[in-house]
Protein backbone atom coordinates (compact mmCIF):
# COMPACT_ATOMS: atom_id res chain seq x y z
CA UNK A 1 0.00 0.00 0.00
CA UNK A 2 1.52 3.41 -1.07
CA UNK A 3 1.91 5.89 1.51
CA UNK A 4 0.32 9.29 0.26
CA UNK A 5 3.22 11.47 1.77
CA UNK A 6 6.31 9.66 0.47
CA UNK A 7 5.14 7.58 -2.16
CA UNK A 8 6.91 4.71 0.11
CA UNK A 9 5.09 1.21 -0.90
CA UNK A 10 7.61 -1.00 1.57
CA UNK A 11 6.37 0.23 4.61
CA UNK A 12 3.23 -0.56 6.91
CA UNK A 13 0.67 1.85 7.65
CA UNK A 14 -0.37 3.05 10.85
CA UNK A 15 -3.99 5.40 11.97
CA UNK A 16 -3.47 9.14 11.69
CA UNK A 17 -5.44 11.92 13.04
CA UNK A 18 -6.11 14.31 10.77
CA UNK A 19 -6.97 16.97 13.15
CA UNK A 20 -4.66 15.91 16.25
CA UNK A 21 -6.36 13.59 19.00
CA UNK A 22 -5.20 16.42 21.29
CA UNK A 23 -7.36 18.72 19.71
CA UNK A 24 -10.64 16.06 20.14
CA UNK A 25 -9.94 15.10 16.18
CA UNK A 26 -11.40 12.01 15.79
CA UNK A 27 -11.34 11.37 12.02
CA UNK A 28 -8.16 8.95 10.52
CA UNK A 29 -6.65 7.84 7.35
CA UNK A 30 -4.79 4.55 6.97
CA UNK A 31 -3.23 6.36 3.90
CA UNK A 32 -0.16 7.09 6.17
CA UNK A 33 3.17 5.12 6.69
CA UNK A 34 4.29 4.12 10.26
CA UNK A 35 7.20 6.28 9.33
CA UNK A 36 5.94 9.54 7.93
CA UNK A 37 3.37 9.67 10.31
CA UNK A 38 6.03 9.25 13.46
CA UNK A 39 7.69 12.22 11.80
CA UNK A 40 4.92 14.31 11.85
CA UNK A 41 3.10 13.36 14.70
CA UNK A 42 6.61 14.44 16.11
CA UNK A 43 7.60 16.86 14.08
CA UNK A 44 4.32 19.00 13.16
CA UNK A 45 1.52 17.57 15.34
CA UNK A 46 3.20 17.94 18.86
CA UNK A 47 4.36 20.83 18.54
CA UNK A 48 1.23 22.73 16.82
CA UNK A 49 -0.82 20.93 19.67
CA UNK A 50 1.12 22.37 22.42
CA UNK A 51 1.30 25.44 20.76
CA UNK A 52 -0.10 27.82 24.09
CA UNK A 53 -2.32 29.36 21.68
CA UNK A 54 -3.92 25.58 20.98
CA UNK A 55 -3.45 24.59 24.87
CA UNK A 56 -5.44 27.92 25.60
CA UNK A 57 -8.07 26.69 24.03
CA UNK A 58 -8.39 23.20 25.50
CA UNK A 59 -8.00 24.58 28.34
CA UNK A 60 -10.83 27.03 28.07
CA UNK A 61 -12.98 24.28 26.09
CA UNK A 62 -12.06 21.41 28.41
CA UNK A 63 -11.10 19.59 25.74
CA UNK A 64 -9.98 16.10 26.63
CA UNK A 65 -6.26 13.97 25.24
CA UNK A 66 -6.75 10.93 23.89
CA UNK A 67 -5.69 9.82 27.67
CA UNK A 68 -8.55 11.78 29.07
CA UNK A 69 -6.68 14.35 30.37
CA UNK A 70 -7.67 18.04 30.23
CA UNK A 71 -4.58 20.79 29.86
CA UNK A 72 -3.69 22.68 32.19
CA UNK A 73 -3.94 27.12 31.13
CA UNK A 74 -0.59 27.30 29.59
CA UNK A 75 2.02 29.43 31.51
CA UNK A 76 4.20 31.70 29.07
CA UNK A 77 7.23 34.08 29.82
CA UNK A 78 6.21 38.00 29.09
CA UNK A 79 7.45 41.95 30.02
CA UNK A 80 5.43 43.84 32.14
CA UNK A 81 6.59 47.58 31.99
CA UNK A 82 9.80 46.12 30.62
CA UNK A 83 10.32 43.19 33.58
CA UNK A 84 10.05 39.70 33.00
CA UNK A 85 6.97 38.30 34.02
CA UNK A 86 4.73 35.01 33.68
CA UNK A 87 1.09 35.12 32.21
CA UNK A 88 -1.23 32.13 32.91
CA UNK A 89 -3.31 32.02 30.12
CA UNK A 90 -6.32 31.09 32.24
CA UNK A 91 -9.91 32.42 32.23
CA UNK A 92 -9.51 35.43 32.55
CA UNK A 93 -5.74 35.61 32.12
CA UNK A 94 -3.17 36.70 35.26
CA UNK A 95 0.00 37.91 35.12
CA UNK A 96 2.59 37.62 37.55
CA UNK A 97 5.69 39.34 38.35
CA UNK A 98 8.88 38.70 39.62
CA UNK A 99 9.90 40.29 42.69
CA UNK A 100 13.00 42.23 42.13
CA UNK A 101 15.27 42.96 44.93
CA UNK A 102 17.89 45.37 45.50
CA UNK A 103 20.31 45.79 48.17
CA UNK A 104 21.92 49.18 49.68
CA UNK A 105 23.89 48.81 52.60
CA UNK A 106 22.14 46.58 54.69
CA UNK A 107 18.78 47.10 53.43
CA UNK A 108 17.45 44.72 50.69
CA UNK A 109 14.61 46.37 48.98
CA UNK A 110 12.30 44.31 46.99
CA UNK A 111 8.65 43.96 45.55
CA UNK A 112 5.70 41.84 45.79
CA UNK A 113 2.15 41.04 44.21
CA UNK A 114 0.10 42.38 47.01
CA UNK A 115 -2.28 39.03 47.05
CA UNK A 116 0.81 37.02 47.60
CA UNK A 117 2.54 39.04 49.93
CA UNK A 118 2.70 37.04 53.26
CA UNK A 119 3.80 33.88 51.89
CA UNK A 120 6.66 35.58 49.19
CA UNK A 121 7.89 38.01 52.24
CA UNK A 122 8.01 34.51 54.52
CA UNK A 123 9.97 32.84 51.81
CA UNK A 124 12.44 36.10 51.06
CA UNK A 125 13.08 36.47 55.12
CA UNK A 126 14.37 32.91 55.01
CA UNK A 127 16.50 32.92 52.55
CA UNK A 128 18.20 35.79 53.44
CA UNK A 129 18.08 35.10 57.31
CA UNK A 130 20.14 31.84 56.64
CA UNK A 131 22.68 34.15 54.04
CA UNK A 132 22.85 37.14 55.97
CA UNK A 133 22.00 36.19 59.59
CA UNK A 134 18.92 37.33 61.27
CA UNK A 135 17.26 39.99 59.07
CA UNK A 136 13.38 41.68 60.03
CA UNK A 137 10.79 43.80 57.52
CA UNK A 138 12.02 47.40 58.41
CA UNK A 139 9.25 48.83 56.41
CA UNK A 140 6.45 48.15 53.72
CA UNK A 141 5.49 50.59 51.31
CA UNK A 142 1.80 49.91 49.17
CA UNK A 143 2.54 50.70 45.74
CA UNK A 144 -0.19 51.99 43.37
CA UNK A 145 -1.52 49.45 41.51
CA UNK A 146 -2.19 51.21 37.95
CA UNK A 147 -2.72 48.44 34.90
CA UNK A 148 0.23 46.94 33.92
CA UNK A 149 1.24 46.67 29.86
CA UNK A 150 1.92 43.36 29.08
CA UNK A 151 4.37 41.96 26.04
CA UNK A 152 4.54 38.80 25.09
CA UNK A 153 8.12 37.40 23.63
CA UNK A 154 6.10 35.70 21.44
CA UNK A 155 3.23 36.57 19.78
CA UNK A 156 2.18 34.99 16.77
CA UNK A 157 4.19 31.57 15.54
CA UNK A 158 3.06 31.57 12.25
CA UNK A 159 5.95 29.17 11.03
CA UNK A 160 3.61 26.11 12.72
CA UNK A 161 0.66 26.63 10.69
CA UNK A 162 1.64 25.85 6.65
CA UNK A 163 3.12 22.66 7.42
CA UNK A 164 -0.08 21.80 9.85
CA UNK A 165 -2.24 22.52 6.89
CA UNK A 166 -0.17 20.78 4.01
CA UNK A 167 -0.47 17.76 7.00
CA UNK A 168 -4.42 18.45 7.23
CA UNK A 169 -4.41 18.24 3.35
CA UNK A 170 -3.13 14.98 2.51
CA UNK A 171 -5.06 13.56 5.08
CA UNK A 172 -8.00 14.93 3.88
CA UNK A 173 -7.18 13.81 0.40
CA UNK A 174 -6.90 10.45 1.39
CA UNK A 175 -9.95 9.99 1.81
CA UNK A 176 -11.01 11.32 -1.49
CA UNK A 177 -11.43 9.34 -4.92
CA UNK A 178 -9.11 11.23 -6.78
CA UNK A 179 -6.54 11.83 -3.74
CA UNK A 180 -3.85 9.73 -6.42
CA UNK A 181 -4.26 11.60 -9.47
CA UNK A 182 -3.89 14.71 -7.05
CA UNK A 183 -1.36 13.23 -5.19
CA UNK A 184 0.73 13.23 -8.61
CA UNK A 185 -0.01 16.95 -9.61
CA UNK A 186 2.83 19.13 -8.90
CA UNK A 187 1.12 20.68 -6.28
CA UNK A 188 -0.02 17.45 -4.44
CA UNK A 189 3.54 16.84 -4.81
CA UNK A 190 4.68 20.53 -2.86
CA UNK A 191 1.96 20.15 -0.32
CA UNK A 192 3.61 16.64 0.44
CA UNK A 193 7.30 18.28 0.62
CA UNK A 194 5.65 21.09 2.92
CA UNK A 195 4.35 18.47 5.32
CA UNK A 196 7.84 17.05 5.32
CA UNK A 197 10.59 19.46 6.08
CA UNK A 198 10.49 22.87 7.29
CA UNK A 199 8.35 25.68 6.27
CA UNK A 200 10.23 27.87 2.98
CA UNK A 201 8.79 30.73 1.38
CA UNK A 202 7.45 29.83 -1.66
CA UNK A 203 10.34 29.55 -4.59
CA UNK A 204 7.96 31.72 -6.45
CA UNK A 205 5.42 34.42 -7.09
CA UNK A 206 3.02 31.63 -8.72
CA UNK A 207 -0.45 32.28 -6.99
CA UNK A 208 -2.38 29.58 -5.61
CA UNK A 209 -0.62 26.52 -6.29
CA UNK A 210 1.23 26.89 -2.91
CA UNK A 211 0.24 26.41 0.71
CA UNK A 212 -1.21 29.82 2.32
CA UNK A 213 1.20 30.94 4.86
CA UNK A 214 -1.34 32.36 6.11
CA UNK A 215 -3.79 32.03 9.63
CA UNK A 216 -6.51 34.60 10.22
CA UNK A 217 -7.71 34.54 13.56
CA UNK A 218 -11.40 35.88 14.14
CA UNK A 219 -13.16 36.05 16.87
CA UNK A 220 -16.85 37.08 15.60
CA UNK A 221 -16.47 36.36 12.30
CA UNK A 222 -15.90 32.59 12.18
CA UNK A 223 -17.22 32.07 15.22
CA UNK A 224 -20.29 32.87 14.72
CA UNK A 225 -20.58 30.46 11.28
CA UNK A 226 -18.50 27.65 13.47
CA UNK A 227 -19.33 28.08 17.12
CA UNK A 228 -16.00 27.57 19.46
CA UNK A 229 -14.73 24.54 20.29
CA UNK A 230 -16.10 23.12 17.48
CA UNK A 231 -13.54 22.58 13.86
CA UNK A 232 -14.95 22.68 10.60
CA UNK A 233 -12.89 21.12 6.80
CA UNK A 234 -13.89 22.10 3.76
CA UNK A 235 -13.31 21.94 0.12
CA UNK A 236 -15.70 24.32 -1.43
CA UNK A 237 -17.40 23.52 -4.95
CA UNK A 238 -14.55 25.33 -7.03
CA UNK A 239 -12.52 22.74 -5.13
CA UNK A 240 -9.16 25.28 -5.44
CA UNK A 241 -8.96 25.28 -1.84
CA UNK A 242 -9.30 23.54 1.71
CA UNK A 243 -10.12 25.39 4.96
CA UNK A 244 -9.41 24.49 8.00
CA UNK A 245 -10.93 26.43 10.53
CA UNK A 246 -9.97 25.54 14.39
CA UNK A 247 -11.97 26.06 17.62
CA UNK A 248 -14.30 28.49 15.31
CA UNK A 249 -11.71 30.69 15.58
CA UNK A 250 -8.19 29.93 13.43
CA UNK A 251 -8.55 29.96 10.00
CA UNK A 252 -5.73 28.52 7.47
CA UNK A 253 -5.93 26.45 4.39
CA UNK A 254 -3.99 25.46 1.26
CA UNK A 255 -4.12 25.71 -2.47
CA UNK A 256 -5.12 22.25 -3.91
CA UNK A 257 -4.47 23.25 -7.35
CA UNK A 258 -6.45 22.55 -10.83
CA UNK A 259 -6.33 18.53 -9.82
CA UNK A 260 -8.46 18.99 -6.20
CA UNK A 261 -9.20 15.66 -5.11
CA UNK A 262 -12.79 16.48 -4.35
CA UNK A 263 -15.05 19.20 -4.82
CA UNK A 264 -18.35 20.41 -2.23
CA UNK A 265 -16.86 17.94 0.90
CA UNK A 266 -17.10 19.51 4.18
CA UNK A 267 -16.26 17.88 8.02
CA UNK A 268 -17.70 19.36 11.38
CA UNK A 269 -15.80 18.29 13.79
CA UNK A 270 -17.32 18.53 17.80
CA UNK A 271 -13.90 17.70 19.87
CA UNK A 272 -16.04 17.59 23.45
CA UNK A 273 -18.01 14.65 21.95
CA UNK A 274 -15.03 13.71 19.64
CA UNK A 275 -17.78 12.70 17.03
CA UNK A 276 -17.09 14.54 13.26
CA UNK A 277 -19.98 14.66 10.66
CA UNK A 278 -18.76 14.67 6.84
CA UNK A 279 -21.50 15.86 4.56
CA UNK A 280 -21.64 18.31 1.32
CA UNK A 281 -20.40 21.98 1.75
CA UNK A 282 -22.97 23.31 0.74
CA UNK A 283 -25.23 21.24 3.12
CA UNK A 284 -23.55 21.70 5.89
CA UNK A 285 -22.51 25.27 5.09
CA UNK A 286 -26.36 26.13 5.02
CA UNK A 287 -27.35 24.00 7.94
CA UNK A 288 -24.34 26.38 9.78
CA UNK A 289 -25.79 29.69 8.60
CA UNK A 290 -29.19 27.94 9.93
CA UNK A 291 -27.76 27.84 13.33
CA UNK A 292 -26.63 31.24 13.30
CA UNK A 293 -27.82 33.63 16.29
CA UNK A 294 -30.32 30.73 17.62
ZN1 LIG B 1 5.35 7.63 4.11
Amino acid sequence: MKCIVCLDERMSHTPEHIVPAALGGSLTTDAFCARCNERIGREVDAPFSRDHWMVELGARYAIKDRYGRVPAPPRIAATVEGKPAVVTMGTPWTVETFPETRIEGDRFTFTVPADREEEIVAKKLARLSAQFGEVEVASRQVMPNDAPVVQFEEVWPIERWPRFAAKVTLGIASLLPGSWEWRASEQGQYIAETALQEFREPRDAEVGLRPLPLVLQGDDLFARLVPPPRHFISIDESGIFITIILFGRYLCGAALGDEAPGRGVAWLFDPLARTVQAAPYLDLLMRLVGEMDH
